[in-house]
């Protein structure tokens, strides 16, 4: 969502006419908060410290993103170096008053409007309507807004038309995704993007287990433009934890829809966020979460320890009774887990031809990409391999995260 919001930004910015330099000879600092955790937060406010050196009285600094709707007018009382705080999305008074401070009428030729790259990043809901009790994002995001199909239709086909071959909708849960005109759901709105003339692939993320429909699962494996990939935050694999979270899940669902989907499209890649040492977590419930990993091996796993984030439920009402260094254990020996697993799993591409949509390079020069689950691609020796391509790799060798591989013939 945040790659989405600094994109949005940064297409306002580069059309009005201004240009992406290093920071050293920008005129305008940009901070795109995140605060779903306090060390997100944290690192914010290092950043502005830090940027009080680069701070002159010709150069702005600017702060938008959720800690703007979390602190409020606040941050300009504590950060007196910040010129502007602009709440997501409310992009226009402040593009406004920057065309007031700079006037480049007299510079060089404006750059051509659009940043569009391979992939672009439509936001097709914006807030949350359900109420995790560890979570910050239905304060800070506010409830629920969902985007038109017709406007959703009309930015990809721009995006489409100006060189991107990946549409990828976002979500904090795009499963809830309805078009306000009536129109249908998110299976509706993923069939008629997937139509667009020139697409390739297209994502979405992320999921919610209480609100996936089947449909969407048939969509999905009907296509050959939709990605067969899940990004399903599970939490936890404990149902009294569960209901502590208020996930409006228990694990039987949430293993049902991993059958279904994996009858449907049996190499489909799943991707899966869980948090250790919630308030109760005793440990025979994270016992009941590495169970779950090891059964439903999936493919990648975001593990967070939990920390209490002030004004959450869980935060306020509940005792963060897990030690830390127990915390920490069971992080540790999830990440040797999920590493073992992965490892196991991508071993099974190996000798397979897979269709790699190409991103950019690797450090090394080395064309990489992305398969359509999910998985990351390398291509050894890719030379004439541009960002854009789509190219049939056969796979020579695999890590734990990606593969590596020479252009099939
Ligand atoms: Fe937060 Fe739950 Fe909404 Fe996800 S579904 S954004 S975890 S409240």
């Amino acid at each position: 969502m945040n790659a989405a919001d600094s994109e949005s930004l940064a297409r306002r910015l580069l059309a009005a006419g201004y240009q992406e330099e290093s920071l050293e000879r920008a005129d305008v600092a940009i901070l795109n908060t995140c605060v779903v955790r306090q060390a997100s937060e944290d690192r914010v406010y290092s950043k502005l410290h830090e940027l009080k050196a680069w701070k002159t009285p010709e150069r702005t600094i600017a702060l938008t993103g959720c800690i703007v709707a979390k602190e409020g007018d606040d941050l300009r009382r504590r950060f007196p170096q910040l010129d502007a705080v602009v709440p997501i999305g409310e992009y226009e008074g402040f593009l406004a008053g920057l065309a007031a401070r700079y006037d480049y009428s007299e510079g060089e030729a404006l750059p051509s409007a659009g940043r569009t790259g391979v992939s672009h990043y439509v936001r097709v809901i914006q807030g949350c309507d359900h109420n995790c009790t560890f979570c910050i994002v239905p304060r800070v995001r506010g409830r629920e807004r969902h985007v038109p199909i017709a406007e959703v239709l009309e930015e990809c086909r721009g995006a489409v038309e100006a060189g991107a071959r990946e549409v990828v909708l976002l979500g904090q849960n795009v499963d809830d995704y309805h078009d306000p005109g009536g129109r249908g759901g998110l299976a509706a709105l993923v069939r008629d993007v997937e139509a667009i003339p020139g697409l390739r692939r297209l994502r979405f993320m992320t999921s919610h287990p209480q609100d996936l429909e089947p449909e969407l699962l048939e969509t999905m494996a009907a296509s050959d433009v939709v990605c067969r990939e899940l990004q399903l935050p599970v939490q936890s694999g404990d149902d009294g934890i569960l209901k502590r979270m208020a996930r409006g899940y228990q694990t039987r669902h949430y293993r049902a829809i991993v059958e279904h989907a994996r009858a449907l499209m049996p190499d489909i890649g799943l991707a899966t966020d869980v948090i250790v040492g919630f308030p109760g977590e005793s440990e025979a419930a994270f016992l009941n979460t590495r169970r779950l990993l090891e059964e439903i091996e999936f493919d990648v796993v975001h593990l967070a320890m939990y920390s209490p984030r002030p004004g959450t439920f869980a935060a306020t009402r509940m005792a963060d009774d897990v030690p830390d260094v127990e915390k920490l254990r069971r992080l540790n020996d999830l990440l040797a887990l999920v590493r073992e697993i992965a490892t196991r799993k991508t071993a099974r591409w190996v000798g397979r031809d897979v269709e790699v949509l190409i991103e950019g390079s690797d450090e090394l020069g080395r064309p990489y990409g992305r398969i359509r689950q999910g998985k990351r691609a390398v291509v050894l020796r890719g030379a004439g391999i541009s960002p854009g391509d789509v190219i049939n790799l056969r796979v020579l060798k695999a890590t734990a995260g990606q593969l590596m591989g020479l252009p099939a013939a």
